[in-house]
């Protein structure tokens, strides 16, 4: 016998399925919704189909925004010859949280990882390397994390890249081995910013 109703069952299911959301929370979360009233509910679910309908990706550095070029890429006062090449949008604004970076980035929206299967081709690597046969970059950070799949995808894109002449830097690895970017405090992203090493 099933405890609760079959649209109150579903309803769990689908926000247990999401990253960082149990079965408890998912149960927390469904009940409060049919607590609500059904505009508040409306405007929720329409908040949601508006943010999938109109975030894409930016042209350039692949970031998620609501135009075709994001803020950063068309603020006129970023320097265009370096670009950090970060694993997702959130790493991308911790550092951008730190307000002392200012160049471009670019977003992989992953990492390599032949456990998982992810090839070169999953992750926005072509999209890195037509950016750097037609823009002026003179430097590539590669900030993608320091776990395993972070490490591979760094020395991947500079045995890449390396070959054309484009400098290659790695942020030092003050950042703790397979944290995440964006729990990191930001005096920790700009040491490992400013203590970047050669690849
Ligand atoms: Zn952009």
């Amino acid at each position: 016998m099933d405890l609760y109703s079959g649209y109150i069952n579903k309803l769990i299911e689908e926000l247990a399925a999401l990253p960082g959301i149990g079965n408890k929370s998912a149960q927390r979360l469904a009940f409060h919704i049919i607590g609500m009233s059904p505009a508040r509910v409306n405007h929720l679910a329409d908040t949601i189909k508006n943010a999938k309908e109109h975030v894409m990706f930016c042209k350039v550095c692949q970031n998620l925004t609501d135009e075709e070029i994001c803020p950063v890429c068309k603020n006129p006062n970023r320097d265009r010859t370096t670009v950090m090449v970060v694993e997702n949008p959130r790493d991308l604004a911790a550092y951008e949280r730190t307000g002392r970076y200012q160049g471009l980035y670019h977003v992989l929206h992953g990492a390599i990882s032949p456990m998982l299967g992810v090839g070169p081709s999953d992750i926005r690597l072509k999209e890195l390397m037509e950016r750097l046969r037609n823009d002026e970059i003179k430097e590539l950070i590669i900030a993608t994390n320091s776990s395993l799949e972070g490490e591979t995808t760094a020395m991947y894109i500079s045995k890449l890249v390396k070959p054309a002449g484009i400098r290659v830097t790695r942020i030092a690895s003050g950042v703790p081995v397979g944290g995440d970017l964006e729990n990191i405090d930001e005096m920790t992203l700009l040491r490992a910013l400013e203590g970047r090493t050669e690849l």
